[in-house]
């Protein structure tokens, strides 16, 4: 389906707007917006070429001049706090120290991936207030592969899914202190079980 036919179809099902109807996902009982307040944007028809990530085709990327150490690292990848606020107990992003997008990853590295992400999924659901750890990669913003870890904490129901990562952006910040400890909790944990180096 060409970027025009894609836009086409979505156009069969919007009004005169543009604008698609409420569906499925705003009838989700975790879904954290009334319906009655709620109307879909417009959609906008395709941009061709679409405008470049940070880090693409060369230009500058924040990942690869960032000097911050992360709270775990070793010789290939980094795992950070995201630093400024999160409302849910914890948002990590894991990183290669290399400059690869997922698709470009050498098989060594793409193993070594799917090895840390559920050595980092265990250590955060070690934490007795956390009950998940979602993991996302989108890349739309920056090419340099960033993977996301957000922990959903215990008891709330409500937060489950696709809709937490709204929900961060919600709720009010989690006092710094506290998300230090848990991160501290975390660096330990996979440095315990996977290796590495948790900051100092
Ligand atoms: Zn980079």
């Amino acid at each position: 389906m060409s970027p025009a036919d894609f836009f086409a179809n979505a156009m069969r099902a919007a009004d005169a707007d543009g604008r698609l109807p409420l569906s499925r996902m705003a009838s989700w009982d975790v879904f954290p917006f009334d319906q009655a307040s709620l109307r879909v944007v417009p959609l906008r028809p395709p941009e061709l070429p679409e405008p470049a990530r940070i880090g693409e085709d060369g230009t500058a990327c924040n990942v690869c001049e960032s000097q911050r150490p992360g709270i775990w690292s070793d010789e290939h990848w980094r795992l950070s706090d995201l630093g400024a606020e999160s409302g849910v107990p914890l948002v990590l992003m894991l990183v290669p120290r290399e400059h690869y997008d997922l698709p470009d990853l050498p098989d060594e590295r793409a193993a070594e991936l799917g090895v840390l992400q559920a050595h980092i999924a265990r250590a955060i659901e070690s934490l007795p207030h956390v009950a998940r750890a979602h993991v996302s990669r989108w890349g739309d913003g920056r090419e340099h592969l960033h993977v996301f870890f957000l922990a959903r904490p215990t008891g709330f129901a409500q937060l489950r899914g696709t809709c937490l990562a709204i929900w961060d952006d919600l709720l009010p910040p989690i006092p710094a202190g506290q998300r230090a400890a848990d991160a501290a909790v975390v660096a330990h944990a996979l440095a315990g079980s996977y290796g590495g180096q948790p900051a100092a």
